[in-house]
């Protein structure tokens, strides 16, 4: 087997998940290599190297798993951005679009204060509806977004199009 030198090497595509027709890029082959989620987590994390950042943001699913160790990392908190009907405390929801209808995500009122300065993370940008619903809800919540991570793009849906339009700093370490 060749050696693996960068973190696109740990990613594998599996052919027609979920659907017939889709090249899904699974990461969970980068998270159980001990090298490749170093790797991955030390890379997200460079380009805020003495920035000030309060609080990590993860969406589900994967963005818990990335978002838990950035900022165990930076020594900060992490907050869950979690689809509908999952958090038990008071939310604030957000809809956004899917290729067939619709989704929603949410948010614990309580879980920013105004001003605090936040690092969204998560696995993939693909359209950027999940990504941008997040950012609405934490906007809408005061607070102040420095940046967005992935792992992975896919240039040819848009997303970092759209997040950059919403004024947001956008770090993804590969297509
Ligand atoms: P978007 O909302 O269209 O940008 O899709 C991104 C969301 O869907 C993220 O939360 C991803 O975890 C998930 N996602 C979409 N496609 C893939 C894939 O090929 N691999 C892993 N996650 C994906």
């Amino acid at each position: 087997m060749p050696k693996k030198t960068t973190v696109q090497d740990y990613i594998r595509t599996i052919v027609d998940f979920p659907h017939e027709g889709i090249l899904f890029r699974d990461v969970t082959t980068l998270f159980s290599d001990p090298r490749g989620f170093r790797m991955a987590i030390d890379q997200m994390l460079h380009p805020y190297a003495g920035e000030c950042i309060d609080k990590v943001v993860g969406l589900e699913a994967r963005g818990f798993i990335l978002g838990g160790a950035i900022a165990h990392q930076l020594s900060v908190g992490f907050v869950p951005i979690r689809k509908k009907g999952k958090l038990p405390g008071t939310t604030i929801s957000q809809e956004y679009k899917l290729e067939y209808g619709e989704a929603i995500v949410e948010i614990h009122d309580d879980a920013i204060q105004p001003g605090e300065k936040i690092l969204v993370v998560d696995d993939l940008l693909a359209t950027g509806g999940t990504a941008s619903a997040g950012i609405k809800l934490i906007e809408r919540l005061g607070g102040d977004i420095i940046s967005c991570a992935f792992i992975v793009d896919l240039p040819d849906l848009g997303g970092r199009k759209i997040l950059e339009s919403m004024g947001v700093d956008v770090h993804i370490l590969c297509e």
